[in-house]
């Protein structure tokens, strides 16, 4: 057992580190989702109540646990806050555990947990706005291009990838019904753009279920199929 575990002790200490690290920086990507649509800066004013207002104690900032203990509702009004915030948490939390293990304390750890966070932050927005943020966008691309470029020492494969995927998906759309929106107001075509970016062209078979479910899912499962798509296939290229 003592040896086992002398064996695996960066494997055990890092993943203690991500149990902490991961649902604190998913706590702070939640206040990126409850203050960008409504036009307010992270770091505008410490963390507040979105029903009374009230500014939170540190023991109303505890990631998971203090929504757990108060059972959804803020401590001082007892207003809900949604359980997505909670999600956000986990699901940093387990995303900071599964990249370390696949990728350990590397620059490829560093820039696709970055990516990861954005590409959270954007689905929880997407989810509760219906829209996709263009500057967490721009981020989560930014982190796919240098993640590609560490390995392949150029930039071209991604913007190769993410062009003849939106000129795909521009073609797609022409049959398409909802002729109202513009196509580049459509967030399904843009999180194909993304895929197709992060996603060398010799896997682009990986995108295939992707692109099938996304016909037979109801449009509000979509969100989660393109987030847990985007946040999985790092695990595979
Ligand atoms: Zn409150």
């Amino acid at each position: 057992m003592l040896a086992w575990l002398a064996a695996h002790e960066f494997m055990l200490i890092g993943i203690i580190w991500m149990v902490v690290l991961g649902p604190a920086v998913g706590n702070y990507a939640c206040s990126v989702v409850y203050r960008l649509p409504r036009g307010k800066t992270p770091f505008e004013r410490h963390p507040y109540c979105g029903h009374c207002n009230a500014d939170l104690k540190p023991i109303d900032l505890f990631p998971i646990g203090s929504w757990l203990s108060t059972r959804g509702k803020c401590r001082y009004c007892a207003g809900a806050i949604p359980g997505i915030y909670t999600v956000i948490e986990i699901a940093c939390g387990l995303i900071f555990i599964t990249y370390f293990l696949h990728f350990s304390i590397s620059e490829s750890f560093l820039l696709a947990t970055a990516y990861a966070v954005f590409v959270v932050i954007l689905a929880a927005i997407h989810w509760q706005q219906g829209w996709v943020s263009a500057s967490i966008y721009s981020y989560a691309f930014a982190c796919v291009a240098l993640l590609r470029v560490l390995h392949e020492h150029t930039i071209y494969p991604t913007i190769q990838g993410g062009f003849i995927m939106l000129l795909l998906m521009l073609l797609l759309n022409q049959t398409s019904k909802t002729r109202t929106l513009s196509p580049f107001e459509k967030p399904w075509i843009w999180w194909f753009v993304l895929l197709g970016a992060l996603v060398p062209l010799v896997q682009w078979k990986l995108l295939l279920p992707v692109f099938i479910l996304k016909f037979l899912l109801p449009k509000e499962a979509r969100v989660i199929l393109y987030a847990t798509a985007a946040l999985a296939l790092p695990l595979f290229i």
